[in-house]
């Protein structure tokens, strides 16, 4: 470890060595046969099942529930990747309390929604460790298709285009697959690998091949891409972070807290991880969440979210922030970050201002704080970078800083479709909206390479 680094409270090893593994187990351990079964005999049934419409794949859940019900999980697997060829990644990390769970009649009547999420993962688990496949391609087609972005988006997509028999080659520009199923996810949501197993399982079907370290924009251009392929698909993600706007920000101690979770991802050793004594975690989304209770389960002392509105404005969903809480971490509100405290290029602290809003506009009031802090993240959301999308001829239009679609995907570009976080209409930046994009551009690509369609 540096130098640096331990005289500012930065240090790895916080924790004995059984109580990482302990801090990172499963955060909804798995139901058993016997809990699956009773819990699925909670469900109503729903005629119109408000849960299904909140779905953004439009699982059809009360069948799925029905089929675990009657002691057929693999019939429910199918349900559900039907729609859903990532079901159980979103089984794993869809904020159900603010989507299915949230409408379920049980949730409105008794305030205790039947688990969908967990009788989701129930019936996928089962498909996937039996390594059940459910579906066979179509004839070859002969069309090609570019993927570019193996994440929860891309991977949707090319698994629908692989099925009508299209040949897909994804390029991705890390050296592994998943997106953030890999590199973002919170390490206690995908435990045991599940990102790189549901990768597998995915491309088992035939007919995707990856093309790992090829970045667009870096080692081919979209213009050779379009040129080469019948179709492309866009699924890149945001790669750009915002940044703090405060004076310091570049110390050292200052990190972007997407960058922290993907190195604690990818870590073989969690207690060989630095991190500060006290935490100060900029932000009030998902990634600020992650952020602070993985800050907190790798044995920092003091975590301290600051965000710049109210609770009720926090992105991040009601039981997230209970679980931050819950795990010690502390949230306050109406709080921006106005300068870093170094000493000696390194972050001892962060000085804050309280805010407002003034006839709906947030302002700053004047007052300040100052938060001691050995480490501070950068968790204010991500933007999509533009630029691997320079020099081709005919230019893709974006809007609101992001790729413009329409409601199937189509971009700009007659040969080019969209989606996932990268798109402007993306409805949230969620892994089940990207999976529904990247199978709805699917369709679409599907439709115009075998109608004559503008492909
Ligand atoms: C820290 C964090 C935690 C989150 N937690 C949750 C959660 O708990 N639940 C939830 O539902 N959502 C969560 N999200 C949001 C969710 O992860 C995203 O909405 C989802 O991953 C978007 O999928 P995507 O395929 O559009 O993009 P990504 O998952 O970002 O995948 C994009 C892929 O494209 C690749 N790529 C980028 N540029 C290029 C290029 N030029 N050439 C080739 N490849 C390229 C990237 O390497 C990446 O593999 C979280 C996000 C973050 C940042
Ligand atoms: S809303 Fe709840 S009770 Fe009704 S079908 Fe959906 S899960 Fe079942």
């Amino acid at each position: 470890m540096a130098e640096g680094q331990l005289k500012q409270g930065i240090a790895a090893g916080r924790l004995a060595p059984g109580q990482y593994t302990a801090n990172f187990t499963d955060l909804h351990p798995p139901l058993t046969q016997h809990e699956a079964v009773v819990e699925a005999d909670r469900c109503y049934f729903c005629y119109d099942a408000p849960c299904m419409q909140a779905c953004p794949t439009s699982i059809d859940i009360p069948l799925f529930i029905r089929q675990i019900a009657t002691g057929n999980p693999l019939g429910a697997a199918k349900t559900i990747f039907d729609q859903n060829i990532l079901g159980g990644m979103c089984a794993r990390v869809c904020p159900t309390e603010t989507l299915c769970e949230e409408v379920c009649v049980r949730e409105v009547a008794e305030g205790k929604p039947v688990q969908i999420g967990r009788l989701q993962r129930y019936a996928t688990d089962e498909a996937m460790n039996r390594n059940k496949q459910f579906y066979e391609r179509s004839g070859s087609t002969g069309r090609r298709i570019a993927v570019v972005g193996a994440g929860p988006a891309g991977l949707a997509a090319a698994h629908r285009l692989a099925i009508y028999g299209h040949d897909v080659t994804i390029f991705e520009a890390k050296p592994k697959p998943g997106g953030l199923n890999e590199y973002g996810i919170a390490a206690y949501k995908a435990t045991d690998d599940f990102a790189q197993a549901e990768v597998d399982y995915v491309t088992d079907v035939g007919g995707i091949a990856i093309d790992y370290d090829k970045a667009l924009g870096r080692d081919f251009s979209l213009d050779e891409l379009t040129a080469n392929f019948d179709a492309v698909f866009l699924g890149m993600g945001l790669a750009g972070v915002n940044a703090l706007r405060a004076e310091g920000e570049e110390a050292f101690g200052v990190h972007d807290a997407v960058d922290f979770i993907a190195q604690l991802r990818q870590s073989n050793d969690l207690s060989q991880l630095p991190i500060g004594r006290r935490v100060v975690v900029i932000g009030g989304g998902m990634t600020a969440i992650d952020a602070a209770i993985q800050s907190k389960l790798l044995g920092a002392e003091q975590v301290t979210i600051c965000y710049r509105r109210g609770k009720e404005h926090m992105n991040a969903s009601e039981f997230e922030q209970d679980l931050a809480a819950a795990k010690g971490v502390s949230i306050r509100h109406w709080l921006q970050p106005r300068r870093v405290i170094t000493e000696g290029g390194a972050v001892r602290g962060i000085e804050v201002e309280y805010t407002q809003l003034v006839d709906e506009r947030l302002v700053g009031t004047g007052m300040t704080e100052t938060l001691e802090a050995d480490q501070v993240f950068k968790a204010i959301g991500q933007s999509f970078e533009s630029a691997p999308l320079n020099g081709s001829g005919d230019a893709i239009e974006t809007e609101g800083g992001r790729i413009k679609v329409d409601s199937e995907g189509r971009t700009s570009h007659l040969k080019v479709w969209a989606g996932g976080d990268c798109v402007s209409d993306a409805r949230e930046d969620l892994t089940v909206a990207a999976v529904a994009a990247g199978r709805d551009a699917a369709e679409s690509i599907n439709r115009a390479l075998t109608s004559n369609g503008r492909a």
